[in-house]
């Protein structure tokens, strides 16, 4: 096989002629029921059901298998499961590894809900979650316990965007717990730009709602597994009820092909933003990976091969009611929203205190309000404009 560019094994993945029909992209093949003509015909579906024969429609279609089989030509590994969410993805992934009794190992800068998920439901089935700080390193082996079946990691984390050191910690954890399930958030990543099965983490989850779909109007969960934990995370997510609609597999298949060229343009402007705001008066710190001040910032030079187009910073000041007001209602090209990895800029706050309460561990250790941005593909400058003008706002609100 001849060695392949990034962005040339995206504008390829998942177009076999078995999917793509004699088009150029897969079809959309709609269906619940999978019509089988022969009583033969029958048995041999039923025998390869988990491995690419048409069987019914939780165990997917022709669009399903034409993604599964892209993620897994980007990401590596043997197979890859398809969720509504990406919520849905981290949850169903860990309850493929752990029962009562078990205990979780869970990094304090994961997204919030993935937090409260282990809070609340794994707690409720008596898993035990202990959360650690981010920047542990190989420190984690102090946390396994007899019972540890799971560690999660997201790096860079969600809102702080501390960069964790994946390889020491990976390789740490095998040495003494070689049967403990690594997985990880990789959706800052993209499964492009961090390539986490390389580093021998067993379990990539997406949510492909950000940079896949990448035009904020689908909603997607992926999760790339090696041969290990392929068939136990496929066979629960499936009793689990786990899968998505032929539309939104389609779209994603379609976000795949731009992918590369959306993130290269995200990252360079946010660079130039982030830049930018270094020489800025009101600004404390710059959390954006590519940055020096950013914690992490050398394993993100030695581990990742581009960034993309979130990160924060944090002000000086702790914006009171007034000024989060002016700031936040009246930027031209910044929307207010949850969710990041569409094609549009967004701009969202959080206070100290907000931080504190959802993360017992890393990276909280400021007292001004943490602005988290997503650059969009608008051009740079006029984003730079609208920032800009939103300091003055603050300043005037005072
Ligand atoms: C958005 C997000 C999720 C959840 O994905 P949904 O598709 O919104 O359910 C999980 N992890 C990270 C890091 C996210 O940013």
């Amino acid at each position: 096989m001849t060695s392949k560019h990034i962005e040339t094994t995206l504008i390829g993945a998942g177009r076999s002629k078995r999917y793509t029909q004699g088009a150029v992209n897969p079809i959309t093949q709609r269906a619940s029921s999978l019509v089988f003509g022969t009583v033969a015909a029958k048995k041999h579906a039923t025998a390869n059901r988990a491995h690419g024969e048409l069987f019914y429609g939780r165990r997917g279609t022709l669009t399903h298998f034409a993604l599964q089989d892209a993620m897994v030509e980007l990401e590596g590994g043997s197979g890859c499961v398809l969720y509504p969410c990406g919520a849905a993805a981290v949850s169903n992934a860990i309850l493929s590894f752990v029962g009562a009794g078990d205990h979780l190992l869970m990094t304090g800068s994961a997204y919030e809900p993935t937090q409260d998920f282990c809070t609340h439901i794994l707690g409720r089935m008596k898993v035990a979650t202990t959360y650690f700080d981010p920047l542990i390193g190989v420190g984690i082996t102090e946390l396994i316990q007899p019972n540890t079946r799971v560690v999660f990691l997201e790096s860079p984390g969600s809102i702080t965007m501390e960069v964790q050191d994946i390889p020491a910690m990976v390789q740490a954890i095998r040495a003494v717990a070689p049967e403990v399930v690594i997985m990880i958030d990789n959706t800052w990543a993209a499964g492009v730009l961090f390539k986490a099965l390389d580093f021998d983490i067993d379990i990539s989850i997406q949510s492909g709602t950000k940079y896949i779909i990448g035009h904020a109007d689908y909603m997607l969960g992926t999760a790339v597994a090696n041969a290990r934990c392929w068939n136990p995370l496929r066979e629960y997510s499936y009793l689990m009820g786990q899968m998505v609609d032929a539309d939104t597999a389609y779209m994603a298949s379609r976000g795949l092909r731009t992918l590369w060229v959306r993130l290269k343009q995200h990252g360079q402007s946010s660079i130039e933003v982030a830049n930018w705001l270094t020489g800025r008066p009101e600004v404390a710190v710059i959390n954006h990976p590519a940055l020096p001040s950013c914690k992490g910032h050398e394993f993100y030079r030695r581990d990742f091969s581009g960034c993309n187009g979130l990160f924060s910073f944090v002000l000086k000041d702790r914006l009171n009611e007034r000024q989060l007001a002016a700031y936040l209602d009246n930027f031209s090209h910044f929307s207010m929203a949850y969710s990041w990895g569409g094609y549009e800029s967004l701009i969202l706050t959080n206070q100290p205190e907000e931080l504190a309460a959802v993360r017992p561990a890393g990276g909280v250790d400021f007292s001004g309000t943490l602005v988290r941005v997503h650059i969009g593909l608008e051009n740079v400058d006029d984003l730079i404009a609208d920032l800009a003008a939103g300091f003055e706002r603050i300043a005037k609100a005072c």
